[in-house]
């Protein structure tokens, strides 16, 4: 199982969450923070299927 690090946008903790596959895309997941608790959405989007996916993330509104 693969994870993908990101940032939480309230509070900046360092996350890792479970890493969506190549095909699961489109990937759009909202999860919550483990520390603020606060929700947040998680965009990823493959450009190449070996290759690191880009990650974005935003506070959910
Ligand atoms: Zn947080």
């Amino acid at each position: 199982m693969e994870f993908i690090a990101i940032t939480c946008p309230a509070c900046w903790q360092s996350l890792e969450i479970e890493s969506p596959t190549f095909s699961d895309q489109p990937i759009i997941m909202t999860t919550d923070c483990e520390v603020c608790c606060r929700p947040m959405v998680v965009t990823v989007e493959y450009v190449d299927p070996n290759d690191d996916p880009m990650v974005s993330v935003e506070p959910e509104s």
